[in-house]
């Protein structure tokens, strides 16, 4: 950009503030399914959004997981105002008791919510925020800060920089792009670097496009949450089919009751089953589990195979390895905003006590709003799968309550903001917990940690009992993602 056009737009800027940062759109980072919901709520209550949205299409993030079904039906995967802003337009929901697949979830729903005139001039594709600040107001400066708009900083598919200044801030850009390496101590494995063309991480279409990949080969999949599940059934599916097809399951712990989940007692059936599909496998040898088995070394063998070493002093000799170890927000982008997050979970810290999957070994949430997702730079708010940072319990419907509740409050409408609107199934798992071997015996869920590690009383606050028949009707129950 040449000087004259950078003071002419410093200018705008300089203008845009003041006439009033209310005149300024609210930015909302990301254009998966929470993002696009939060759009929708804004407009419902008469606030200008504007999505930007890094891929070239939206939800990038849900369509390269897109081969996978969901083990939530639609009734839980829309979003209310998205859902009554298209059927104004004549569009007809799926049925509520199908399971999409990720594709689908964006070809039926997201693409036409999308499309519609009300979102379509406020969406900016190919547009991936780089940096969300204070105009103006370094990260330190106290004096007048909360007058400045937030300046977000882009650049497009092109390579182009650009900014926006907003009121607001809804960050809702997922964490699917950051997945966590194979090492158990959440740093790469040693030569998990130098073994990156034979490793591949989330997700792969095994019985789709990447099938030639993992046929009549030996992979090991490492991590025991929902996309590690989803891989080994797709990959004992792949060796009935391919001979000489053999698959290795690494899981931390010995303890597989979290992994194969509430079966029939799981009101998510989908999810339920799952578990209960891998536990056969492994029962008749078609998954061979390693168990404990934390990765700690990887190491190229003859042929290009690897040897995969663990803490615990196994080894196994493979082809290929698909990481499943979940995923970490993308906090590169905030570090000139002023954030309050848990240390452990890297999520607003008001939400960790609530999502903490080593308190909440059941995956039970209670509901959440703006007030839990606030930052200390008012008028920025983390939202959907990123709002969770490391927890690996996020479900579309919370996100959806989530951008309900902060539409609301930058409408406002404090009451409708503190209000909680979630009806979310119940399941019965609530069986083993997430500790350290040899850690001894640790919180539960139903008794959550104190700061020196004991166990207290819950407060008034959290006097909802989150495991078995007498959780409350309104508290949110998740299955692992990561
Ligand atoms: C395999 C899998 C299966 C799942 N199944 C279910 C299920 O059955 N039910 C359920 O409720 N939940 C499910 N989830 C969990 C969760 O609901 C989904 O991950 C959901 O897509 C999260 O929505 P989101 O909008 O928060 O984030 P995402 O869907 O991750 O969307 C974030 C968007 O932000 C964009 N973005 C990222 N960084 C930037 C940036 N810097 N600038 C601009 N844009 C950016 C990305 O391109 C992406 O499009 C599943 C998750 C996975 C991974």
């Amino acid at each position: 950009m040449s000087s004259c056009c950078a003071a002419r737009r410093h200018l705008e800027d300089a203008e845009a503030v003041r006439q009033g940062a209310s005149l300024l759109p609210i930015a909302v980072v990301g254009g998966g399914p929470v993002g696009l919901a939060a759009a929708a709520h804004l407009l419902e209550r008469g606030l200008e959004p504007i999505v930007l949205e890094a891929g070239p299409t939206v939800s990038t993030a849900a369509l390269a997981w897109g081969h996978v079904r969901m083990f939530s039906s639609w009734r839980y995967n829309l979003d209310r105002a998205a859902r009554s802003l298209l059927e104004r337009h004549g569009w007809t929901a799926p049925g509520a008791e199908e399971f999409p697949s990720g594709r689908e979830l964006v070809g039926r729903y997201l693409e036409p919510l999308a499309a519609l005139p009300e979102l379509a001039g406020r969406l900016r594709l190919g547009t991936r925020v780089t940096g969300i600040a204070r105009l103006g107001a370094g990260k330190l400066r106290d004096a007048g800060r909360e007058a400045q708009p937030f300046e977000l900083r882009f650049e497009d598919s092109e390579g182009r920089q650009g900014r926006i200044l907003a009121r607001a801030v809804i960050v809702a850009s997922g964490s699917w792009g950051n997945p966590s390496p194979a090492g158990s101590s959440g740093l790469p494995a040693m030569g998990e670097r130098e073994a990156a063309d034979r490793i591949r991480y989330g997700m792969p279409d095994i019985l789709g496009a990447d099938h030639g990949r993992y046929g009549r080969r030996r992979t090991l999949v490492v991590g025991s949450g929902h996309s590690a599940i989803g891989t080994l059934l797709d990959l004992g599916e792949l060796a009935r089919r391919v001979p000489g097809t053999a698959v290795f399951w690494a899981a931390r712990s010995a303890d597989l009751t979290r992994a194969y989940g509430g079966g029939a007692a799981d009101q998510l059936p989908e999810r339920g089953a799952l578990g209960q599909r891998l536990r056969r496998l492994v029962e008749t040898g078609a998954v061979e589990l390693l168990a404990p088995f934390s990765v700690d070394e990887i190491r190229r063998g003859n042929g290009g195979s690897l040897t995969v070493r663990s803490i615990e002093g196994r080894a196994v000799e493979v082809d290929e390895l698909v990481v499943a170890t979940g995923l970490r927000p993308e906090l590169g982008i905030l570090r000139e905003a002023r954030l309050d997050l848990d240390p452990a979970l890297e999520c607003p810290r008001m939400l960790a006590p609530l999502i903490d999957p080593n308190l909440h070994s059941c995956g039970t949430v209670r509901p959440h709003g703006a007030e839990a997702l606030a930052q200390p730079d008012a008028g920025l708010f983390m939202a959907g799968m990123a709002s969770y940072g490391r927890a690996p319990t996020f479900l579309l419907a919370t996100g959806y309550e989530q951008v309900r509740s902060i539409a609301a409050l930058l409408a406002g409408d404090v009451e409708a903001a503190r209000r909680v609107e979630l009806d979310l199934p119940q399941t019965g798992v609530c069986n083993s917990e997430r500790r350290l071997p040899g850690a001894g015996a640790g919180p539960s869920c139903c008794t959550p940690a104190t700061p020196e590690g004991g166990n207290r009383e819950p407060g008034p606050a959290e006097d909802l009992p989150c495991c078995g028949s007498a959780a409350r009707r309104d508290m949110a129950q998740l299955g692992p993602v990561g």
